[in-house]
């Protein structure tokens, strides 16, 4: 098939990315989007959106992505934002543990709300434990805990960001044509490509690649 009747053809799948104020939301977004990582991320305000297209095995997905500001002051508005979601990235800063508890939240929210809307755990900035600059406060195992797809990623060192999306837009394409349902198992995304240039450390994230 020609790229343009893949694009014709491609089908629209809503992300929202939540969590904590703080927990990478951001920084994951613009990876995925812009390839980029900025030090100086700011507060995001209210939400920002963005779109891109991913190739599956089942044809084109066009990922269109909310990025959600964690703050208190807008969880009323969160609801809106995570209706009608076919997926849903809920960020914890590894390194704090109020962040977790946090995304227990938001887990809670989301499911209660939209039942179709496949869960991926996401447990950001894995680099600053790689580099000891800060000490892990949520343990691999820990993010499994919620019957939902669940990764360790690093937007400054670019370390499984991509591969998570894909697996979205992936997941999606298997949930559209259903083959798997969206709810119901907890999964470690590992990536054994990603993961190789932390292959030394001994602190790299999943080390298992259980499906069930
Ligand atoms: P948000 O409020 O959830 O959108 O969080 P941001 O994406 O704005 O990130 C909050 C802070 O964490 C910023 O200072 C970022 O520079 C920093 N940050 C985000 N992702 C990473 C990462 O992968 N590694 C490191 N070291 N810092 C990160
Ligand atoms: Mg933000």
């Amino acid at each position: 098939m020609d790229y343009a009747r893949k694009v014709r053809n491609s089908r629209p799948c809503k992300v929202v990315m939540l969590g904590d104020a703080g927990s990478g939301k951001t920084c994951l977004l613009e990876r995925f989007l812009h390839d980029s990582f900025d030090v100086k991320s700011k507060p995001t305000i209210g939400a920002a959106f963005g779109a891109k297209m991913l190739d599956t095995e089942r044809g084109l997905v066009s990922l269109q992505i909310w990025d959600t500001a964690g703050q208190e002051r807008y969880l009323s508005l969160a609801s809106l934002y995570y209706r009608n979601a076919q997926a849903a990235i809920i960020c914890c800063d590894l390194t704090e543990r109020a962040s977790f508890k946090r995304m227990e939240y938001w887990i809670k929210a989301v499911r209660s709300a939209e039942k179709d809307c496949k869960i991926y755990v996401c447990g950001t900035k894995a680099d600053l434990i790689w580099d000891k600059l800060r000490s892990r406060a949520i343990q691999s195992e820990e993010l499994t805990i919620f019957k939902a797809s669940s990764i360790e990623t690093s937007s400054k060192a670019n370390y499984n960001v991509f591969p998570l999306f894909q697996q979205i837009a992936e997941d999606f394409e298997q949930i559209y044509s259903g083959e798997i349902n969206s709810t119901g198992s907890s999964r470690s995304l590992y990536h054994s490509n990603s993961s190789k240039q932390h292959a030394n450390n001994n602190d790299t994230g999943p080390t298992c690649c259980s499906s069930s």
